[in-house]
Order: structure tokens, then C-alpha cells, then sequence
């Protein structure tokens, strides 16, 4: 079962971050690191993550200042605009085992390029 309480190092995207593994990286600033994907759901399906050592939402939120919470929604926002995602797009953050998070980094999916159908049963 994930683990969002306690920060694990070993993660995937940790390991991105420290670049110990490739990425299709597709934007970078002091605060987010984005890169596509590697099972696509979309025409464009891009993964966007803080820098910030953080498991989830949850974390995230609780052990940001406001500045870097919103220097990483911001970001978020330039990502649409590169990836011309003019049509609209899903946002999407997994948190926790009733989330179906899968890895204990937090990422938002950033989903576009296709009409999406409603996914809540
Ligand atoms: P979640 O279920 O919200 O935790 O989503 C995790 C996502 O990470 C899934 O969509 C995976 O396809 C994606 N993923 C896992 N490993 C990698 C990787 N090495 N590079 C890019 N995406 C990955």
C-alpha cells in the first residue's frame, strides 16, 4: 500500500528529479519539473512535479510557503500554454490509496488533445 506519510526517497519520480533515470522532459524552472508520461492515456498526457520533496497533495500544501505553492500552480498554467492545449484539458492529482495514487511523489496529470469522458463511476 502507498506510503504519503513519510517521504520515500526511492521513489521514481525522486529518482527523475536527482536524473538517476530518464525523463521525456518537457519543461524546467526552479519550482516543477514536467515530462510526459510513459503510459499515455491521451494524445498529450504530461506528469507535472515540484521539486520539492513531497509526497502528495497533502504534503505538499502543508509543508510549502505560498510562494512556492503558487510559483508550482503557475507553472502548471505555462505548461498548457506550451503544449497549446487551447481546446481545454484535465488536471488530475492522484492522493492516496482512495486516489489510486501510485507513486508517492506528487504529480498532476496533465491530460489534453482528446474530448475526455467522465471518469467518476
Ligand atoms: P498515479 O497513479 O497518479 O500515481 O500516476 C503515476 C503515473 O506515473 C502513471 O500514469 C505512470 O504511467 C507514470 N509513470 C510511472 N513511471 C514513469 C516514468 N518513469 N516516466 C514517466 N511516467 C511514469
Amino acid at each position: 500500500m502507498i506510503n504519503i506519510e513519510n517521504y520515500d526517497n526511492e521513489n521514481i519520480f525522486s529518482k527523475i528529479l536527482r536524473n538517476e533515470i530518464p525523463c521525456d522532459k518537457i519543461f524546467e524552472n526552479e519550482y516543477c519539473l514536467a515530462f510526459r508520461d510513459i503510459n499515455p492515456q491521451a494524445p498529450i498526457h504530461v506528469l507535472a512535479i515540484p521539486k520539492k520533496l513531497v509526497c502528495s497533495y497533502n504534503d505538499f500544501i502543508e509543508k510549502s510557503d505560498d510562494e512556492s505553492i503558487t510559483h508550482f500552480f503557475k507553472a502548471i498554467r505555462e505548461i498548457t500554454k506550451l503544449l497549446n492545449l487551447d481546446d481545454g484539458y484535465r488536471l488530475i492529482c492522484n492522493t492516496g490509496v482512495n486516489g489510486g495514487q501510485e507513486v508517492p511523489h506528487l504529480h498532476f496529470h496533465i491530460l489534453g488533445k482528446k474530448r475526455l469522458k467522465e471518469i467518476l463511476p
